[in-house]
């Protein structure tokens, strides 16, 4: 006898997920276009039209665990090709979106990632943080546009010196224990959502053929993802295949490997000043004592960073903007991301610019925005589009551990 499954729908979890992208979601006839059309969809048990139907019956659960919703890349060929406008591609980005928002605690910075009205309280926390450390500085100092010269004591403000960035914090344990101490809880916030998603995961069951006989272990499942999904975006570059697709991969390329390098940059520079200071290991110095030379090799790495991930940013932004807005819909999560990255790289290209040409009333200020833009990437990472990085890398490798993935 078949089993029999009551199904609860949640209506006020369609509302939500018509508000964040899927508000389409209830022109889908069910023909099944989608799930044929999607290069990547696995042949047993394709998405994304049986996601429609969950969505229409409001079947929270299910959909919020869907290890489905991660295996989708957003190409758009399934929008593309539906006769009913329902945009199924759209539906699985606005379900990953709920996700970001509900998975870790507090929720209410997911709520507050979801809409423009609350930027100015997400932007309001660093800027109020760094204002306040800067009109303390800038008290002890005598102005707030200092410009200084190094001393065996650190930096003093002296007539003739430069604009050194890092002279406007009180000593060392100012920015490093802010951005350490945002760092540290943002790890923590991950490890609980990771566990929450392959909870999800755990407790849904498997509708489809759980395929290879040999079951990986998780590790080699991460192993295979890393080297695939995420150093050669190996299935991304499946999805879709006209000059749309070609430029999001390339953006995406470049904007994933800027932030790597940018990354190097950062580690590298604590690295150096922090470990410059054990004795015997004073050649550190040459990489952590900023402002670096112009050729100084982390200084060229940063350049070449920024640059890339202006080139990556440009490409995503152009092909959104040209989107046709009936078959795929852009969101708030895409345009805070995009605009978050615009502003970082933006304004620290401008800082450097600034402080060579030593405009301290022009530099300070781009310094402050660029810290208040970087605060709002990483503090906020386990809640905005960006943390699929993270959740979609554990959510393939899972994949590939129960079979709904091969391993390559
Ligand atoms: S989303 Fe469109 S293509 Fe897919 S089943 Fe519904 S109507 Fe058909
Ligand atoms: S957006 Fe692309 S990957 Fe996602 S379901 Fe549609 S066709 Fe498949």
């Amino acid at each position: 006898m078949s089993q029999v499954e009551r199904v609860k729908p949640d209506l006020q979890f369609v509302k939500e997920l018509q508000k964040v992208g899927g508000e389409s979601l209830k022109k889908c006839y069910q023909c099944a276009t989608c799930s044929v059309v999607c290069p990547i969809s696995p042949a047993d048990d394709p998405y994304p039209r049986k996601e429609m139907v969950w969505a229409q019956w409001g079947l929270k659960d299910r959909l919020v665990n869907d290890i489905d919703i991660w295996l989708c890349h957003n190409c758009g060929e399934c929008s593309d090709m539906c006769p009913r406008g329902a945009n199924p591609g759209d539906l699985l980005a606005a379900l990953r979106n709920m996700t970001y928002r509900k998975l870790v605690r507090p929720n209410v910075i997911g709520s507050w990632m979801s809409s423009i009205k609350y930027l100015p309280i997400l932007a309001g926390i660093p800027a109020l943080i760094y204002l306040l450390i800067w009109i303390a500085r800038a008290s002890v100092l005598g102005t707030a546009f200092p410009l200084f010269k190094a001393t065996e004591h650190g930096y003093e403000v002296a007539e003739g010196g430069k604009v050194i960035y890092g002279g406007l914090f009180p000593g060392d344990y100012c920015i490093d224990l802010i951005f350490g101490i945002v760092a540290i809880l943002v790890i923590l916030c991950f490890y609980a959502g990771i566990k929450k998603l392959i909870k999800g995961f755990d407790a849904m069951p498997k509708t489809f053929v759980v395929g290879q006989k040999a079951k990986p272990s998780f590790v080699e499942s991460l192993v295979e993802t890393i080297k695939y999904e995420v150093a050669q975006h190996t299935r991304f570059k499946q999805c879709g295949g006209d000059e749309s697709t070609t430029t999001r991969v390339k953006g995406h390329m470049l904007t994933f490997y800027a932030f790597i390098i940018l990354g190097i940059v950062t580690s590298a520079i604590a690295v150096g000043h922090w470990g410059g200071r054990i004795p015997g290991l004073d050649f550190l110095h040459a990489m952590g004592d900023t402002p670096l030379p112009l050729y100084n090799p982390i200084k060229i790495m940063a350049l070449v960073g920024g640059v890339l991930l202006l080139i990556g940013i440009y490409k995503l932004t152009k092909r959104r903007l040209n989107l046709d807005a009936q078959k795929h819909g852009s969101s708030y999560y895409d345009w805070y991301l995009l605009g978050v990255i615009w502003a970082i790289a933006v304004t620290g290209l401008l800082c450097v610019l600034l402080r060579w040409t030593n405009i301290a009333v022009l530099a300070y200020p781009c310094y402050y925005i660029h810290l208040i833009s970087v605060f709002l990437l990483i503090a906020y990472l386990p809640w905005s589009k960006l943390g699929h990085l993270v959740y979609r890398t554990m959510a393939l490798a899972y994949a590939r551990k129960i079979g709904r993935l091969p391993m390559n």
